[in-house]
């Protein structure tokens, strides 16, 4: 039988009609049966702004910003000759796009909610565009299958937490079932959204900034397909974000819990969230470059050949390190359960921690500080001392925390360079440790010299 393929392109592989061709060539080529597709790159940032002109600005800002969308899309459908019947979609969206920033306008209110529906806008323009260009392709190689626009939000069921909803995988897959069953016939082309879901009540919901590689995993799981492929601008996962380090290494082969530590710890390169439905059903992932599709790009798998000591590394920007203190958990008992509740109560996830006998010192993302009634109701318990500016740099490999001299070799290549907390010991695939955020891509270019180059 043939393989179901999952497929997913993110913003540049969508950039205009040429990236959209070039992108259907190798979904063409690679035989995938669901394609899940970012916004033209660019456009959620500016769907956002559109959002906040006019919540906040003149109509006539919030026209300029309507008419740059609208006329970027415009282009790319003028490049591939769109069909009538292509036009009249892209049409009935720029309308909703017109109409819902009225309404934010007029109310002056744009919450998080209106912002989701919104910002599907995106996702929902490309998809149009890009089935259209898989058409074309198709037809060029004198394929039997067409390509079919599908909503995703008829299968993707989330919670209401807007701007960050949560899918429910159990329903996933039953709508799946319900909606894609034939999918696996493999007649057609699915052409459809990532990053965009929709609540029980019908509410639509976005996964989350770079939440399109989660949604195509959690379709890849929905279909129980046989892989999942993430097209990008890179050639597959490298030792670290080439744009940091130019020397960095293309990785042909990385675990599941290295490339998920590496994808939670800041690689941009995958959603932090990807991999868990991968890991779920054991899904082989395959991250590859849609402008250089023969390069040999990066296989995720369960198990992997090598197990090199350090295999990659990350940096997570935008951290603040907040400290608790309070002489009452000296022998104390139930300090963190109180602290850790507070976090709970408030969503928050907290991304390293260290302890001593009377405080606890926590990253967090520093969006998380917006939220003043979080430190209020922190210092109900402690003294809260919060330090800014900070990143957290992450080493990850295989058997790091019971290998003798690393810490040394670690902390010699990067001597000139103040580590203000360090984590190591939960996790024999990394090790973390803050830095000030001036100081970050030194410490990775020179921690790669030392250990990759
Ligand atoms: P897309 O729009 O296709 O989702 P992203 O910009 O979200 O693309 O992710 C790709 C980018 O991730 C690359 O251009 C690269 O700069 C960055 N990146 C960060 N860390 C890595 C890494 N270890 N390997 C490859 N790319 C990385
Ligand atoms: N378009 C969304 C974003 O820019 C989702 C994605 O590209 O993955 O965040
Ligand atoms: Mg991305």
């Amino acid at each position: 039988m043939t393989k179901l393929i999952v497929s997913k392109f993110g913003g540049t592989s969508m950039g205009d009609a040429e990236c959209m061709l070039r992108s259907a060539e190798v979904s063409q080529r690679q035989g995938s049966g669901l394609i899940a597709v970012s916004a033209t790159s660019g456009t959620t940032n500016e769907l956002i702004l559109l959002g906040k002109t006019a919540e906040s600005k003149t109509w006539e800002e919030t026209e300029k910003i309507l008419s740059k969308i609208r006329e970027k899309h415009v282009k790319i459908a003028q490049d591939l000759k769109l069909s009538a019947e292509s036009s009249k979609k892209i049409e009935t969206l720029f309308e909703e796009m017109n109409s819902l920033a009225k309404g934010i306008h007029y109310l002056r209110d744009c919450s998080v909610k209106a912002m989701d529906t919104l910002m599907s806008l995106g996702e929902r323009m490309s998809s149009v565009l890009f089935t259209e260009a898989m058409s074309q392709v198709l037809k060029k190689h004198g394929s039997t299958k067409s390509a079919e626009l599908f909503d995703v939000r008829q299968v993707l069921r989330t919670n209401d937490d807007f701007g960050k909803a949560k899918p429910n995988t159990a329903e996933v897959a039953a709508l799946c079932q319900k909606y894609l069953g034939s999918v696996r016939d493999q007649k057609k082309v699915f052409v459809t959204q990532g990053y965009i879901g929709m609540t029980e009540d019908g509410f639509t919901t976005t996964l989350g900034r770079g939440g399109s590689d989660y949604s195509a995993a959690i379709l890849a799981e929905g279909v129980a397909a046989d892989v999942l492929e993430i097209w990008t601008d890179v050639a597959g996962i490298a030792t670290t974000d080439p744009r940091i380090c130019p020397q960095a290494k293309p990785i042909s082969e990385i675990s599941f819990k290295e490339a998920s530590e590496l994808a939670t710890f800041g690689a941009k390169v995958l959603h932090p969230a990807t991999l868990l439905p991968a890991i779920r059903k054991n899904i082989p992932v395959f991250v590859g470059s849609s402008f250089d599709s023969e390069a040999k790009g990066t296989w995720v798998r369960k198990d992997v050949d090598q197990h090199p000591l350090i295999r990659a590394m990350a940096l997570r920007k935008n951290q603040v390190l907040v400290t608790l203190s309070t002489p009452e958990m000296l022998h104390a008992h139930g300090f963190l359960f109180q602290l850790f509740k507070v976090f709970n109560d408030h969503k928050v996830s907290i991304d390293a921690i260290t302890t001593s006998e009377i405080s606890v010192s926590v990253t967090l993302d520093d969006s998380t500080l917006l939220n003043k009634k979080l430190i209020a109701d922190l210092s109900q318990f402690a003294d809260v001392q919060v330090e800014e500016k900070l990143t957290l740099i992450s080493l990850i490999g295989n058997n790091i925390n019971h290998t003798a001299g690393l810490a040394k070799k670690i902390f010699d290549s990067i001597s000139d360079i103040n580590v203000r907390m360090i984590c190591l010991g939960a996790s024999k695939h990394n090790f973390c440790f803050l830095v000030a955020e001036d100081q970050a891509t030194a410490a990775i270019q020179k921690l790669h010299k030392s250990f990759i180059e």
